[in-house]
């Protein structure tokens, strides 16, 4: 192999790994999920995990290359070039792309062979007049109100079947409130899983003998175990995490965390009475501190809503509060209680450090969201590893 053939394959060369911010993923945390999430699942029923937007956040290469070894060989993705990357790097098995894909980019299909979405029956008109035959799931909407052909539109959704270009592989829809458990999600996920079920019904009424089927996501699984299904297309659980804290408790004992987030201390300060640190001069000391300036920012994906010491880090199993406003490139954070800190020692953001812990849950009710958008927001600089 050549070394440009080489960097081509190797998404990152080891001697960057580390340097400055980075991202370490357990591969014992994702095979204890995938294991778990597997359990959960009805007979028949396979894993489809969602690596859309990086895996959020954690690498999308690593982690389906990592889920091939461990047995699991079908993907969803957003788009076109996210299915590409998979396939650039050797990634095996069917990858359905979710979402919407321009007419230019339908040979990107064929040549990566990833199997698309038909969004409703004008786009399955707009696939089929490519010209070449192309592998397609059928979105139906059943509640959610985005993407898919109306449930009760079955004429249409017939009509889908019959274009002539189109290998219709699957057929699925999205539970829109599953996340919750109240009275009225149950009813109307109930209602959306019924209305789903009918469509197929219908369809085998009509004579067409229904392809692979699938409606739960994540919470979809957690909270309705039961419902039939070929795949269930699994993000944030199988990430070792829910949305919010409140569920990650709740099944807590269940999964692990795959991701953690670190970054190297570039320099350790004193900050005299009455001097300010940062941008703005918002952190202003009372009394004489020991600060650090940490190798991330919010070019990193670290929230900025985390700055004037709303968020924190661990270092040597000291928690370290956020100083001032973080930058683009670099975080301050006070480490005047922590004995030994010095350049090049290692700040934890998400993850272990002692006997303390800051989860991804933990950030995202400091930044008010969820945890799918901190970690989906992770930025492409951060070195990803798996450890
Ligand atoms: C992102 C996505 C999923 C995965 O959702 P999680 O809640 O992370 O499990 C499943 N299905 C569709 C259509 C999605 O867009």
């Amino acid at each position: 192999m050549t070394t440009e053939q080489k960097l081509m394959t190797e998404p990152k060369m080891t001697a960057f790994h580390k340097g400055r911010a980075w991202i370490e993923l357990s591969r014992e945390a994702l095979r204890h999920n995938v294991e778990m999430l597997k359990a959960k699942l009805p007979d028949g029923c396979r894993l489809m995990p969602a690596v859309k937007a990086d895996a959020y956040g954690h690498g999308a290469v690593l982690i389906a290359k990592e889920l091939n070894r461990m047995g699991v060989d079908d993907f969803c993705v957003a788009c076109v070039a996210e299915g590409a990357e998979l396939r650039r790097h050797g990634v095996k098995g069917e990858i359905l792309v979710l979402g919407y894909t321009h007419p230019e980019q339908f040979p990107l299909l064929r040549e990566y062979q990833l199997t698309q979405t038909v969004i409703d029956y004008s786009y399955a008109l707009t696939l089929d007049s490519f010209g070449k035959k192309l592998h397609v799931h059928i979105g139906i909407d059943t509640g959610m109100r985005r993407l898919g052909e109306r449930s009760e539109n079955i004429d249409r959704i017939c009509g889908i079947f019959e274009r002539k270009n189109l290998i219709v592989d699957g057929i699925f829809t999205h539970l829109s409130a599953s996340d919750t458990l109240t009275q009225q999600d149950r009813e109307f996920t109930e209602s959306q899983v019924n209305s789903f079920y009918q469509v197929i019904r219908e369809l085998e009424e009509h004579g067409y003998s229904c392809p692979k089927v699938h409606l739960q996501s994540s919470y979809g699984v957690l909270h309705y175990p039961e419902l039939a299904a070929d795949y269930a297309r699994v993000g944030i659980a199988l990430y070792g995490i829910l949305s919010t804290g409140e569920d990650t408790e709740k099944w807590g004992e269940f999964l692990r965390p795959v991701l953690s987030l670190k970054a190297r201390v570039a320099a350790v300060r004193e900050l005299y009475a009455g001097e300010a640190a940062g941008y703005g001069r918002q952190f202003v000391a009372e009394n004489e501190r020991k600060i650090a300036a940490l190798a991330i920012g919010y070019a990193d994906g670290l929230p900025r809503s985390l700055s004037g010491g709303v968020g924190a880090v661990l270092i040597d199993g000291y928690k370290c509060p956020v100083v001032g406003r973080v930058c683009m490139d670099q975080t301050i954070v006070d480490v005047t209680g922590v004995p030994h800190v010095r350049e090049g020692d290692t700040a934890v953001l998400i993850g272990c450090c002692g006997n303390q812990e800051i989860s991804a849950c933990n950030l995202a009710e400091q930044a008010g969201t969820i945890t799918n958008e901190i970690l989906s927001r992770l930025g492409a600089r951060l070195d990803r590893v798996i450890v």
